[in-house]
């Protein structure tokens, strides 16, 4: 059975009626996929096959990427595997997706950048943007969306559109189309799976996954060897945890985050780690008796000393986890 035998078959169907009327483009199709349990037992992806060309994909070598080089230039474009590029502009990350049929872009970032991500996009292929996706609300990796191409649709979480039509922003021009479960699209027989995991550094954060080439694009809840931004503002405990884990059933070898160098599945992993870790301090802390200041104060995990934002940001996070656990209490 082929993707695009699959799509042309599939029902056009619309999550939600009172979308603004603005159709996707000829060949990108949604299909409903029905909310996984709350066990996550029969979470679709643990049971999907996986298709020949991901296994393929995964065999491909990946180029390097050298994150200290990167850090001196204001903005790249790096292949991840056939199709699937990184944009970067200094600390933020973007992905594209190149399909014979179209482009696929992921978050402008903001105008400026967006204006040398729509340049950066025309040195590797010709083809148009054909739909824009923003990853959640936040300002820092969805404005610009007009400079990148104007008048595509543009998709996004329900609820990432009921944040922005409530503070309205012109360089943040709302989402044409929303969902709030799952949304497939195929375009030129990419199969590109727009996922909500469920509320972590945002409750409207949605996961790309591009099943045949591996891929995943992951914005601010996981990165790769780096700990939380500050105090984790915005995130949702203990609702991170299963997001996290959800994440981790998809079929993926490498995962673009919306900052830092990708990774693999294994770097998530360590990232799990690093929560559970946290979690398991907090809970100590707090069994012995120490106060939020006393236990901040004496905090240290040198498993992730060498991890970015350790120094500046880690007794932040920490605090944020004590929090959390003793106001559960
Ligand atoms: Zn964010």
């Amino acid at each position: 059975m082929s993707a695009s035998g699959r799509a042309h078959t599939a029902p056009l169907h619309l999550h939600d009626t009172a979308l603004q009327a603005h159709t996707l483009p000829e060949g990108v199709v949604e299909i409903p996929i029905p909310r996984p349990s709350s066990n996550g037992n029969d979470w679709r992806y643990q049971m999907s096959r996986l298709p020949a060309s991901a296994l393929i994909a995964s065999l491909l070598i990946i180029a390097p990427y050298n994150d200290s080089a990167a850090q001196e230039r204001e903005y790249e474009v790096t292949e991840i595997t056939d199709g699937v590029y990184m944009f970067r502009y200094r600390a933020h990350n973007a992905m594209f997706v190149v399909t014979g049929e179209g482009v696929v872009a992921f978050d402008p970032i903001s105008p400026a950048a967006a204006r040398i991500y729509r340049d950066q996009i025309r040195t590797v292929t010709s083809e148009p943007i054909r739909v824009i996706v923003y990853s959640h609300h936040h300002a820092d990796h969805i404005s610009g969306a007009n400079e990148l191409a104007g008048g595509v649709p543009i998709i996004a979480h329900a609820l990432a559109r009921e944040k922005l039509a409530a503070e309205p922003n012109p360089d943040i021009p709302l989402p044409s189309r929303t969902f709030t479960d799952e949304m497939t699209m195929f375009v030129g027989g990419t199969e590109i799976r727009l996922l909500y995991l469920g509320r972590n550094h945002s409750d409207n954060s949605i996961v790309a996954h591009l099943p045949q080439k591996g891929v995943i694009f992951a914005v601010d809840f996981v990165s790769n060897d780096r700990v939380g931004y500050r105090d984790l503002p915005g995130f949702y405990f203990p609702d991170l945890w299963g997001s996290v884990e959800r994440l981790q059933r998809l079929d993926y070898h490498t995962a673009i985050f919306g900052h830092g160098p990708p990774g693999t599945k294994g770097d998530v992993y360590e990232q799990i780690e690093y929560w559970a870790d946290l979690r398991s301090w907090a809970e100590l802390a707090i069994h012995a008796g120490l106060s939020e200041d006393e236990a901040v104060e004496k905090v240290d995990l040198p498993d992730y000393r060498a991890w970015g934002g350790y120094d500046d940001w880690f007794k932040m996070n920490a605090r944020t986890i004590y929090r959390h656990y003793a106001e559960g209490r």
